[in-house]
């Protein structure tokens, strides 16, 4: 029989231009996290072609290592599957630096308990409008809590940030980035919505509504619905679909 082979290559449509993208091919049976890495290729190429699109138009990306100021207060969200692979990473630490993580993880889950926030935004109401969507989000950033993968102003799991990680960047002074709520940054418009799309696939496969949760509870969420997080499904049709919904 023959073998598929190992990466994928396909052709963005992005503004009218083709962006060619290569990506490692999911198992043919996969739990949703083990599409990430097909994801993230797709997302980098977008990402990538936005910023030279913002270039051409004379807006440079101002983000640049050792500026960790949206790693510093904000709700990163993330996806379910996303959970689950920050969990799955964390759990294949080598022990001290495991115990070091898990700690922080234990800090900000303990904090947002203390804020009567964490059952909030570990089960968010379906119906929660924007107003209150971001008064928590406002809540939330007045904790200041830091992302626990934060190491010395850089981020220690870069190849395997979250979305919406990989896809903040700004073009305005990072001085704006410290307090979003008060100051407005220039984002650099992404033209794919790689999240929103995860969640879409997400309904699909376990067939309930799915929401994000902050990146401080990923472990929390992903221990708490490791069975669902645990299932296998046909990765192509997933695939397929989370292209279709970008
Ligand atoms: S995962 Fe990395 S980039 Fe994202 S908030 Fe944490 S330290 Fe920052």
């Amino acid at each position: 029989m023959r073998t598929p082979p190992n990466r994928i290559h396909l052709v963005l449509r992005i503004d009218g231009e083709a962006v060619p993208v290569s990506a490692p091919r999911p198992p043919l049976r996969a739990r949703l996290d083990e599409l990430l890495p097909a994801q993230r290729a797709v997302d980098n190429a977008a990402i990538d072609h936005a910023v030279r699109k913002a270039a051409a138009a004379g807006k440079q990306v101002t983000c640049a290592k050792g500026c960790s100021a949206c790693c510093r207060a904000q709700p990163v969200p993330v996806t379910p599957a996303e959970a689950y692979a920050l969990l799955r990473l964390v759990e294949a630490l080598p022990a001290a630096r495991r115990e070091q993580v898990e700690a922080r993880f234990d800090d900000r889950v303990q904090r947002l308990r203390g804020a009567g926030l964490a059952d909030l935004l570990l089960d968010r109401a379906d119906d929660l409008d924007a107003e209150r969507a971001r008064g928590l989000a406002l809540a939330y950033f007045k904790l200041g809590l830091v992302c626990p993968f934060l190491a010395e102003d850089a981020c220690s799991i870069h190849p395997q940030r979250p979305f919406v990680c990989r896809q903040y960047l700004v073009s305005s002074d990072p001085a704006l980035c410290a307090d979003p709520f008060a100051n407005h940054a220039e984002v650099i418009p992404m033209p794919l919505h790689a999240a929103t799309a995860a969640l879409a696939i997400s309904e699909t496969a376990y067939g309930r509504a799915q929401h994000s949760v902050p990146l401080t509870l990923a472990l929390e969420y992903a221990r708490s619905h490791r069975a669902e997080l645990e299932r296998q499904f046909d990765a192509e049709p997933l695939f397929r679909q989370w292209l279709g919904a970008l």
